[in-house]
């Protein structure tokens, strides 16, 4: 049984076809460009498949409430010609098929659960660290939902005490996303992550606001692994630094175990988009 599982970014789209069992048959990378011109290329490849259900990790924000007129579209994003594109119901309507739609988030954590890195628990947090940060939930092989669908990047952490950055969300100036993301590190530092090496304070600076995000989703959440992803988090020496500053700042109130199973990497080799968007099109 042939599975299609798409993710699609803000700058590009993989489609992938596949099997339940989380192997990948056929992928391809598309640049994301307007919604009809792309429609026409996932259409192109999907073309030598005959598929029984598509699943789509979608960046956003996109509305999931069943229950709304808008179910399935995009919603506000700066990506202006698709915004309010109805995204699901193009897909439906074009494959004819059972199609499901989450967040890219949702479903790189859903991958991670089902084949990954967090396979043998039973409930893990995938944070994604990259142009914007956000992150989600799967417990028990469910991905939590709530109204539409969290948006854990936008909470507010505390300011380190040697940045003044002033932070670069729209919305909120200096929540998570407006200070380390790897938009805000290329605002703060005039050059992309990558390109900053191994200065000390750059990533203890990165590392003081994840630990914060981090410690205040445990305690909320209480996931048994915490899953770091993104392209920031290819910065190998942030790891070491988060795990320290999540354990400071936790002070031994809540048990987090042997920190580095705790907060992790993952598994999936990028994969995760179109595992994950495989992985939604089937049941527990
Ligand atoms: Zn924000």
């Amino acid at each position: 049984m042939l599975i299609g599982g798409i993710e699609a970014g803000g700058t590009k789209i993989v489609c992938a076809v596949g099997n339940s069992t989380g192997e990948i048959k056929a992928k391809q990378s598309i640049p994301t460009r307007e919604p009809d011109e792309t429609l026409a290329e996932i259409k192109n490849f999907y073309s030598d498949y005959e598929l029984e259900a598509l699943g789509v990790g979608s960046f956003g924000p996109i509305d999931l409430d069943k229950n709304s007129d808008t179910y399935g579209m995009i919603l506000n994003t700066p990506k202006t010609a698709w915004k309010h594109y109805d995204l699901l119901g193009s897909l439906q309507r074009h494959f004819q098929i059972p199609v499901y739609i989450d967040t890219d988030v949702n479903v790189a954590c859903l991958a991670e659960y089902r084949h990954g890195v967090g396979r043998d628990v039973s409930s893990c947090l995938y944070i994604t660290v990259g142009t914007g940060i956000g992150a989600g939930l799967v417990q028990d092989g469910r991905i939590f939902q709530g109204r539409s669908h969290p948006e854990m990047g936008h909470v507010r952490i505390p300011q380190h005490s040697d940045d003044s950055f002033a932070g670069i969300c729209p919305y909120h100036r200096n929540c998570l996303e407006g200070m380390a993301s790897g938009s805000a590190i290329e605002k703060r530092y005039g050059k992309k992550g990558n390109l900053l090496g191994n200065d000390v304070n750059v990533w203890e600076i990165e590392a003081h606001y994840l630990a914060h995000a981090i410690v205040s989703y445990t305690l909320i959440l209480s996931p048994e692994r915490v899953i770091l992803g993104g392209g920031v988090m290819k910065q190998d020496s942030l790891f070491p630094l988060v795990r320290q500053k999540v354990s400071e700042l936790m002070n031994d109130y809540v048990y987090m175990g042997d920190m580095s199973e705790f907060i992790t990497a993952p598994e999936l080799d990028d994969e995760q988009g179109v595992k994950g968007a495989i992985a939604l099109t089937i049941g527990m």
